[in-house]
């Protein structure tokens, strides 16, 4: 039999143009392969106590230089023997770090977190490089050895100086051309950037030889007239702010922490109105780092805003907004997950399997429903000051489920009592209820005021019953595929949920109704002309029994009211 051969020229152009959608990933697979060279260098020192490391050497350098049009990573981790360069950068889809974990997976523990398995991100670096070096000395090696490949016709590896152990992995960016331009990787902005965006929480320093500004010192003569001068220097700096606060337990973080971290990750002005940190272990663990904003982002309710949560895998970010963890009616929430258990795709810009997203949606679904049950329940008046701006979201979440997502949702909405002045959920109306109280009531329009002066809103609070009163253009529809509320764990006792204004509210009695009949008829030719005078405006004109003390009010029969009339003949953007 023969052996396949591998077109490694074709698989590698394959790989290098079809696998990532961004080309700036190239910095975050080469600080993520930084990062396990180091940790493997690490994880030796443990169980090897003549190892002494120094904090220097547990670290990660980018530079760049602008002339020789090069971007260069370097570690003082674990390094390469002349071997292990020809099988790991020599071999596509080959990972020595893959083999690394799973032979150390159980004794490493939480001290060391490799984040390589596939083989393919080193590789990446020929998305912007037309060459790429890497000089390498294992530890404990005496030599030094460079690697080097332009991507297309294979890779040499020849003797080379390095004074310690540790990698450099130096990339030669492509030329310019009209429509690429890899100049942003060759300033400092550019490429700081880089570092915090994808590897902020990668757990070693990353540094940065960044340009700073200081005042020199007033001459002794100087005049009144003096102006304070100023030069540039040029400092190592760690960029990168390596611990996941996210990881951190709540009792260990002080809300001035988190309301920092709130504020610069996610650029909001305002501290965050709840902060949820969720530690989960077992089948599927991942920490999670939730915050609810104080105020609703002024883009919240436009066709344009984005909901979802930053995704990471082992410190290092896999999507900025991954929308499959939070449902549309909690799309307010902002914040972090990170899950070493994930299955990432090759990229590590997607997942493999959505279930395991989805496990986690659901769980932090439950935890956003539970803290936002708390603060109801605990900090009324931050709720009240929640819901109004965000109760209109979860208004449309049960109207756009059709009702499905009611038993979730409905214990969150609140609503104002016209019998009682003030903001009351479902359940306390429910619960003040006079026994014979037959439904739940509520009136819609456009504004307190208007429905509470409303004949037939008078007449329900005349008989003892509360009414809700409801300004929102959703309230109608959200009620509506509600239907009833407060049914108990076998499906029964709820309460149906009536609009006042429809035309089957039944609180006459039998002889009212006869009597109210009676009189229309008697008064035939009354009602007729003035159904005649008001023509199509009207179907009918008749007597009601529903009256207390207006002398009369226009009602609709069948399920859409006036209300959604109105809102429905708006446009759905109103
Ligand atoms: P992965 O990181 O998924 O294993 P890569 O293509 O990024 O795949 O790297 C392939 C292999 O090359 C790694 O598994 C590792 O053994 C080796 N390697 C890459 N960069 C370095 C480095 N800076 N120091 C030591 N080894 C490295
Ligand atoms: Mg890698």
């Amino acid at each position: 039999m023969r052996k396949f051969k591998t077109e490694s020229k074709k698989l590698l152009d394959l790989m290098i143009n079809s696998i990532y959608t961004n080309r700036e990933i190239f910095l975050r697979e080469l600080i993520s392969n930084a990062s396990d060279a180091v940790d493997k260098l690490y994880f030796k020192s443990l169980t090897d106590k003549s190892i002494e490391l120094s904090k220097d050497e547990l670290a990660i350098q980018v530079s760049f230089d602008k002339d020789a049009r090069t971007v260069t990573v370097s570690d003082s981790g674990i390094g390469m023997t002349k071997d292990e360069l020809d099988r790991n950068l020599g071999t596509i889809a080959h990972s020595d770090s893959l083999a690394f974990k799973m032979e150390n997976g159980e004794a490493q523990g939480d001290d060391v977190d490799i984040i390589g398995q596939f083989g393919v991100g080193f590789y990446s670096s020929f998305m912007v490089g037309k060459s790429v070096r890497v000089v390498s000395k294992a530890y404990g090696a005496d030599e030094a050895w460079v690697w080097e490949s332009d991507g297309v016709e294979g890779y040499s590896i020849e003797p080379a100086e390095r004074a310690e152990h540790g990698t450099d992995v130096i990339i030669t960016l492509k030329d310019n051309t009209d429509e690429d331009n890899y100049d942003t990787y060759l300033t400092e902005y550019g490429l700081k950037d880089l570092v915090k965006r994808y590897s902020n929480y990668v757990r070693y320093p990353i540094r940065m030889e960044v340009t700073k500004s200081r005042e020199l010192p007033k001459p002794d003569d100087a005049g009144d007239d003096y102006v304070p001068q100023f030069e540039n220097y040029t400092e190592l700096d760690t960029v990168n702010s390596m611990i996941p606060i996210w990881k951190r337990r709540k009792s260990e973080v002080s809300q001035e922490e988190y309301d920092e971290f709130y504020k610069t990750d996610f650029h909001d002005f305002a501290d965050p109105a709840r902060t949820i940190s969720v530690h989960a272990e077992g089948a599927l663990s991942y920490d999670a780092l939730l915050f609810v904003p104080s105020r609703a982002p002024f883009d919240l309710y436009s066709r344009d805003y984005q909901k979802g949560l930053a995704l990471y895998s082992s410190n290092v970010l896999i999507m900025e907004k991954c929308e499959e963890l939070l449902p549309d009616y909690f799309n307010f929430v902002r914040g972090v997950v990170d899950s070493q258990d994930l299955q990432l795709n090759i990229s590590r810009e997607t997942l493999q399997h959505n279930s395991q997203l989805r496990a986690i949606a659901k769980k932090i679904e439950k935890k956003i429903t539970s803290d936002l049950e708390d603060m109801r329940d605990n900090d009324r008046e931050g709720y009240e000051a929640f819901f109004e701006d965000f109760g209109r979201g979860l208004k449309y979440g049960i109207y756009a489920s059709y009702g499905a997502q009611k038993d979730s949702l409905a214990d969150l909405l609140l609503y104002y009592s016209a019998k009682q002045d003030k903001l009351v959920t479902l359940a306390e109306y429910v619960e003040a209820m006079p026994a014979d109280q037959p439904a739940i009531y509520y009136a819609a329009g456009d504004s307190l005021e208007r429905l509470g002066k409303m004949p037939i809103v008078k007449t329900v609070l005349g008989k003892g019953y509360d009414v809700l009163l409801c300004t929102q253009d959703v309230d109608e529809f959200c009620f509506t595929a509600m239907r009833d509320y407060g049914a108990n764990e076998d499906g029964e006792g709820a309460k149906e949920i009536k609009n006042v204004a429809s035309g089957d509210l039944d609180f006459a009695t039998e002889d009212e109704k006869k009597e109210a009949e009676e009189a229309t008829k008697e008064n035939e030719n009354l009602f007729k002309a003035l159904k005649d005078a008001l023509g199509d405006a009207v179907t009918k004109v008749e007597v009601s029994a529903r009256l207390t003390d207006a002398p009369a009010c226009i009602t609709t029969e069948g399920p859409v009211t006036l209300e959604m009339e109105r809102v429905l003949s708006k446009g759905p953007d109103g």
